[in-house]
């Protein structure tokens, strides 16, 4: 049983020896807990944050601990009655490794989405497309004809997002990093305007793309990017702070708006956690299932080979250097 373990606190980008990978034995299966195998490991730009010894949403990973990520997987032992062997689960706190022992009550059935692969429930049926989904139909309230810019764009998240904005008649404008991923978004995702990040100033590009200014802002980045767009939200402008991504790795805290505007331009502004809408799992898939049956909403997964590579591609979270959500196959399904 492989598990990675946290060693000592990144500092940037997780270089090696931040985290090792150690072989344990498979632990012993108690009265109510089943054993899981785990075979989709979702890597998450949070998953940096709990590295950290900050205050968080959830308490940071310990030094020695597994690191903690989102799991699927297919129970191997049970002794449970609620669960069998083969049965397809998603463990509430799942890990970097092989196996884990899970109590039943930390374990949640998982139900394939008819036509499409187990992944759906790892990325558009699962964590991924709640956020987008409660993000902009909850937290931003998108209104037909209302203007959104969404950063972090032809991400995961950012991506599903884009195409529930479309859904609700808004025009929507994505930023990007890299002319492959702005034409994606254009040209397949049905977004308005992609601004490349990398190679063209987001102010300048906001200025042509919406020069009557923005009205909705669902944020997945911060830094620089973030204040382009928030200096451009229109008289009570709405913003929703999902991520900032662009600060996860800083080593020093990141330039921020200047909060006058939420004054002078009575913004509402709102951060979310996707953890609170779990509950409400069932009004997404009801609105969502027919779009992906339709084609009206697209979704990609990237999906890396191999534990004992996860740290290198939870680093792609933060080079850009993958194409739709990150997930790493542990074992076959
Ligand atoms: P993505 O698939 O969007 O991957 C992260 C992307 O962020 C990269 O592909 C890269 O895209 C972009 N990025 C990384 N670093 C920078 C940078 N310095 N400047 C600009 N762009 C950068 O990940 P997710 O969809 O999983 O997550 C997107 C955001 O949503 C994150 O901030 C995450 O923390 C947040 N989130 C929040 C949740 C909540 O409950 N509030 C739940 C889930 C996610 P590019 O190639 O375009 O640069």
């Amino acid at each position: 049983n492989r598990q990675w373990v946290l060693r000592q606190r990144p500092k940037g980008l997780v270089q090696p020896g931040d985290l090792e990978l150690v072989e344990t034995p498979v632990p012993e299966v108690k009265e109510s807990e089943v054993l899981v195998r785990t075979v989709y490991l979702s890597l998450d730009p949070t998953n940096r944050t709990w590295m950290n010894d900050s205050e968080g949403y959830l308490p940071p990973v310990g030094l020695g601990e597994v690191m903690r990520g989102l799991t699927l997987g297919v129970v191997e032992h049970s002794r449970s009655d609620r669960f069998k062997v083969g049965d397809v689960v998603m463990p509430a706190a799942g890990g970097w490794a092989d196996y884990a022992v899970v109590p039943e009550a930390g374990l949640r059935p998982v139900h394939r989405a008819p036509g499409l692969p187990l992944t759906a429930n790892m990325s558009v049926l699962g964590m991924t497309g709640l956020t987008a989904y409660f993000g902009v139909t909850d937290v931003l309230k998108a209104k037909a004809g209302e203007t959104m810019v969404i950063s972090a764009a032809a991400g995961a998240v950012g991506s599903i997002a884009g195409q529930i904005a479309k859904q609700r008649g808004c025009r929507v404008i994505g930023v990007a990093g890299g002319p492959e991923k702005c034409a994606w978004l254009t040209d397949e995702l049905g977004f308005d305007a992609a601004i490349d990040y990398k190679n063209e100033d987001v102010g300048d590009a906001l200025d042509r793309l919406a020069p009557d200014g923005i009205d909705l802002n669902f944020e997945n980045v911060g830094g620089d990017i973030m204040i382009a767009v928030f200096n451009r939200l229109k008289v009570h402008g709405r913003m929703a702070v999902c991520g900032l991504v662009s600060s996860y790795n800083a080593t020093k805290a990141p330039p921020s708006p200047n909060f006058a505007r939420i004054i002078t331009h009575r913004l509402h502004v709102q951060g979310f956690l996707v953890l609170d809408y779990a509950p409400r799992a069932r009004e997404m898939v009801a609105e969502m299932g027919p779009w992906l049956a339709e084609g009206k909403v697209k979704w990609k997964v990237h999906v890396d080979d191999g534990l004992e590579g996860a740290v290198d591609s939870l680093n792609r979270l933060f080079t850009g250097d993958h194409d739709g959500k990150l997930l790493v196959r542990v074992s076959e399904e």
